[in-house]
């Protein structure tokens, strides 16, 4: 009997390794062959700029050198986000764009388990004072043409690294916002009402601090529109983690 369940067992094990044989397992970013799967080679590796003190301790905007006393950026201090507190996992640019547009076309979803690790990372502050972690919503007629929403499976696994209650549907989209809106001001109008909680769930949210996931913030508009919605419905705070910032640079003052 233990050897027929010790076969069983082999057998069931066999086709993951029969489509490991099959597939070799490829690096998110440029394609080259690695060890194991939902792995990067170790060159990618290297061209990853991992974010980090010292930053804005609002919106995670990296400063080239620690200056004592400083903890926000001008912008911050000029006009405040209306969430409360950012974190990114990594910088938006050459060294990972591949990877980050290969996972939200779905090609690479194997990655999630690594983006996970690194958002329970870069994030653990705000996953510890978290109620709960929500995803950014996507708009039904996007969703149905992409298929899934990777700020929804980025949030579920890092509320499953932290132990926090995941909450995929606090938000909905009402309206569909263009993807590409250059600027802030013109990002802040296009976003403006696009968000809401839903009445079945205002009674999750009332008097928790949230956690928002996203994959990539760029302006924040995206952000700071779904955390007015959640402030308005009674949120006592919203953070913000996702796994990329796009950095632009700033001239002194800016
Ligand atoms: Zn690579
Ligand atoms: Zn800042």
């Amino acid at each position: 009997m233990v050897a027929w369940a010790m076969l069983m067992a082999s057998l069931r094990k066999a086709p993951a390794r029969l489509l490991d044989l099959l597939l070799p397992p490829r690096c998110a970013a440029c394609g080259g062959a690695v060890a194991e799967a939902g792995a990067l080679c170790s060159a990618c590796w290297g061209a990853i700029e991992f974010l980090g003190p010292p930053a804005c301790r609002r919106c995670a905007y990296p400063f080239e050198f620690e200056i004592e006393g400083q903890t926000l950026c001008a912008a911050c201090s000029a006009r405040p986000p209306v969430f409360d507190r950012a974190r990114a996992v990594l910088r938006y640019d050459d060294g990972s764009r591949n990877m980050l547009l290969a996972f939200k076309h779905a090609d690479r979803t194997d990655l999630a388990p690594l983006f996970g690790r690194w958002l329970a990372r870069a994030g653990e502050e705000l996953l510890a004072d978290a109620d709960l972690v929500a995803p950014v919503p996507l708009h039904w007629t996007r969703l149905w043409s992409r298929r899934y929403n990777q700020a929804a499976l980025l949030a579920k696994l890092a509320a499953g690294e932290a132990r926090r209650p995941f909450f995929p549907d606090v938000l909905v989209r009402r309206k569909r916002t263009a993807p590409q809106k250059a600027g802030r001001a013109a990002r802040t109008r296009n976003v403006a009402g696009a968000f809401g909680v839903p009445a079945r769930r205002r009674m999750a949210i009332e008097g928790r601090r949230v956690l928002l996931v996203d994959d990539v913030r760029t302006t924040g508009a995206t952000l700071e529109g779904c955390a007015r919605a959640l402030k308005a419905a009674g949120a006592s705070g919203v953070d913000v983690l996702t796994l990329a910032l796009v950095v632009r640079p700033r001239t002194i003052g800016s």
